[in-house]
């Protein structure tokens, strides 16, 4: 493979700067560019220790700094890497990498040196999926999860039901060849509680998709309601002091502009289509129609009513909406102004319905726990795998509805339908885990990655 070069840390000025090389000619190209101060050879420095020189290309000295060598396969790609640390400038930094460059590395692409790291088979698709999360977490929680699965906590876990599914299949497969020779291990009946084992192991990874979704990605929400229910009032009062972290990230599915909330663990998404910045034209329109769209496009709907005015048709649209949406179960009534409440006392056709005084933060506790009721951790414990990814959510639901196939192919003694069910199983947990994606897949995940990383 080519050596390629990229710079490692952010774009900006900062006191260091980092230039990443890896590759078969790492230790030539960094030689080329940086003269180390002690009389050691290049080739001689040790493994993984920080030596001090100075960086330099054709027209001369222009930076000193650090280089770390790490020889393969003991790298995070596998391959000789070379980390060249010059101070954090602009300039001086884009000079390292044009001196890299020149000395016969190629510019790396997007994500290429965890790239590199998977196809090494340093880490598994997950790990270099969870890396990725610890460099967009935006939660303490989405961190502390990618970092574990980073560890490898997830890819053991996949990998732990793909042995036992494929010990499964040979059984399956010996009982149906050899049906009155004792051939395996397992009866058909200790194969039945062995696969309800892992299917609850998929379901509780299944379910924790929801979870895991609601702490990386967010919910997306909608604040509905006719003007002046106080639906900006709510928004303001749920921002506190974190008011509106606006994310605009080019070339993600992330690319729309989006107040993020968090409320407990839980991050909300409130799209900027949710009708919650109603210009002076607009005010005077119901907002129905425009609200629509944003509540077919939501997981969670915050409805919002006026409690010190009557119910109006206004308001019994809105409702209808949400019903004939099919969004009740997704939505939460929130009676707001409790504080000048009178006897209008509302009794709407919700599910939830919370009471709140978004003027005064009031109620806002009984609407978070409702939303952590909705999408937080609940039976989830704090050492449970939690399936954060969306890819791998969609592999393990496929695992799933094979496993569970399996089991009733079982019960209905075709055991050698139970045999494919299981192989169809073992496939999704190998695309789950990445040991057999297609290379668009793989492309897809790491061009989402940064540059240098
Ligand atoms: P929106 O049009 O739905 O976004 O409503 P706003 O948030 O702009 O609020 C409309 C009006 O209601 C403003 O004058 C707010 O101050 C007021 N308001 C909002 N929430 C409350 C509340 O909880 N109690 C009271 N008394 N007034 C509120």
């Amino acid at each position: 493979m080519t050596t390629v070069a990229a710079i490692g840390t952010p774009h900006g000025k900062g006191g260091v700067a980092m230039v990443r090389v890896s590759g078969e000619s790492a230790f030539e190209v960094a030689s080329r560019v940086f003269a180390p101060s002690s009389p050691k050879k290049f080739s001689e420095f040790p493994h993984g220790v920080a030596c001090y020189g100075s960086f330099t290309d054709k027209k001369g000295i222009f930076d000193d700094g650090i280089c770390i060598l790490f020889r393969a396969p003991h790298s995070f790609t596998g391959e000789n890497i070379c980390e060249l640390y010059c101070h954090g400038g602009l300039l001086v930094t884009k000079r390292l990498l044009a001196a890299c460059l020149a000395s016969g590395a190629v510019m790396a692409g997007a994500g290429e040196f965890t790239r590199r790291a998977f196809i090494n088979g340093k880490i598994s698709l997950t790990q270099a999926e969870a890396i990725g999360g610890i460099i967009d977490s935006v939660s303490e929680k989405h961190l502390e999860i990618s970092a574990r699965q980073a560890n490898g906590s997830l890819s053991r876990s996949l990998a732990s039901i793909y042995d036992e599914l494929k010990l499964l299949a040979a059984s399956v497969y010996a009982y149906i060849d050899y049906p009155d020779e004792d051939m395996t291990d397992v009866s058909i009946e200790e194969m039945r509680e062995r696969l309800s084992e892992i299917k609850s192991k998929l379901l509780r990874l299944s379910g924790s998709h929801t979870y895991g979704r609601a702490i990386s990605e967010g919910v997306v929400t909608a604040i509905v309601g006719k003007p002046n229910t106080g639906k900006s009032s709510l928004l303001n009062s749920l921002c506190g002091e974190e008011r509106a972290i606006v994310t605009d990230i080019a070339g993600t599915t992330r690319d729309v502009v989006t107040e993020t909330v968090h409320l407990g663990d839980v991050i909300l998404r409130l799209s900027d289509t949710a009708g919650i910045r109603e210009s002076e034209d607009t005010v005077e329109k119901i907002g129905i129609e425009r609200s629509i769209k944003a509540i077919s496009d939501a997981a969670l709907v915050l409805a919002v009513f006026d409690m010190s005015r009557p119910i109006d048709d206004d308001d019994k649209r809105l409702i209808e909406s949400i019903f004939e949406l099919g969004k009740e179960s997704k939505t939460v009534c929130i009676l707001n102004k409790s504080d000048i409440a009178n006897e209008f006392c509302h009794k709407l056709p919700f599910e939830r319905t919370v009471t709140v005084s978004a003027l005064n933060n009031e109620g806002l506790d009984s609407l978070v726990e409702t939303v952590s009721m909705m999408f937080g951790a609940g039976e989830i414990g704090e050492n449970d795998e939690i399936v954060v990814n969306a890819r791998q959510a969609a592999a393990v639901d496929k695992a799933l509805s094979a496993v569970s196939s399996a089991l009733d192919a079982l019960d209905g003694f075709t055991q050698d339908i139970a045999g494919m069910d299981i192989e169809l199983a073992l496939a999704a947990i190998a695309e789950a885990d990445g040991r057999s994606v297609s290379e668009d897949i793989v492309n897809e995940i790491f061009s989402h990655f940064c540059v240098g990383k």
